[in-house]
């Protein structure tokens, strides 16, 4: 399986890190040895000085797809959930600035964790989504889909015509306003709508 995530695809969190707002969306791709198995904490790399929590909806391919019409989008996915994409931003700074691919900061291992899945149906609707991550207790990102720039399913077709999706491949849909650095012993709580997807420690 694959990871594909967006990058730049909320217009706050864009401002935040002073990045132009992209014609079309921003892909990048994590290897499956980014995926953070639930039972274990998420531990700092000794690589980076500055790591940073974006959370995220999750969204959990169940069926091969190319060229995906953004209309019959909705067919290729049956569960979602909250997931966190950190993200060395130290390393990610200097690799953009030499225009560099920006792999070491954001696919290495374990760079990739996400909450128990939840059945679409159950979350009423997916443009409208709300989610938010805490940290240490205090909300730090909070935000809904529909600020999105480019929707779950126009997310779906445009990734398909780059790389095929398969069964299990997970895309991350990117993260809005309010990223921020993780510190030994934090603890991240997810949720979406009201329901808690997942606790996190970090070491
Ligand atoms: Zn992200």
């Amino acid at each position: 399986m694959k990871i594909i995530c967006v990058g730049r695809n909320y217009v706050e969190h864009i401002a935040e890190l002073h990045n132009e707002r992209p014609d079309e969306p921003v892909l990048f791709i994590k290897p499956d040895t980014a995926l953070l198995g639930k039972e274990f904490p998420f531990v700092i790399p000794d690589f980076s000085q500055d790591i940073h929590y974006e959370a995220e909806v999750v969204v959990k391919i169940t069926k091969v797809g190319k060229y995906i019409d953004a209309k019959f989008a909705s067919k290729y996915y049956e569960q979602v959930s909250l997931g966190i994409d950190f993200t060395a931003r130290d390393l990610q700074s200097k690799l953009k600035e030499k225009g560099l691919p920006w792999e070491k900061a954001k696919a290495f291992d374990n760079s990739a964790f996400v909450g128990d899945f939840i059945a679409k149906e159950t979350v009423g609707s997916l443009d409208q989504l709300a989610f938010s991550l805490k940290q240490n207790g205090t909300v730090v990102q909070q935000a809904t889909t529909d600020q999105m720039i480019w929707k779950i399913e126009e997310l779906i077709a445009e990734i398909s015509k780059y790389f095929t999706l398969k069964t299990g491949d997970l895309i991350f849909t990117g993260t809005p306003a309010g990223v921020g650095r993780v510190a030994p012993g934090d603890s991240l709580e997810g949720f979406l709508g009201d329901k808690k997807v997942f606790d996190l420690i970090v070491k």
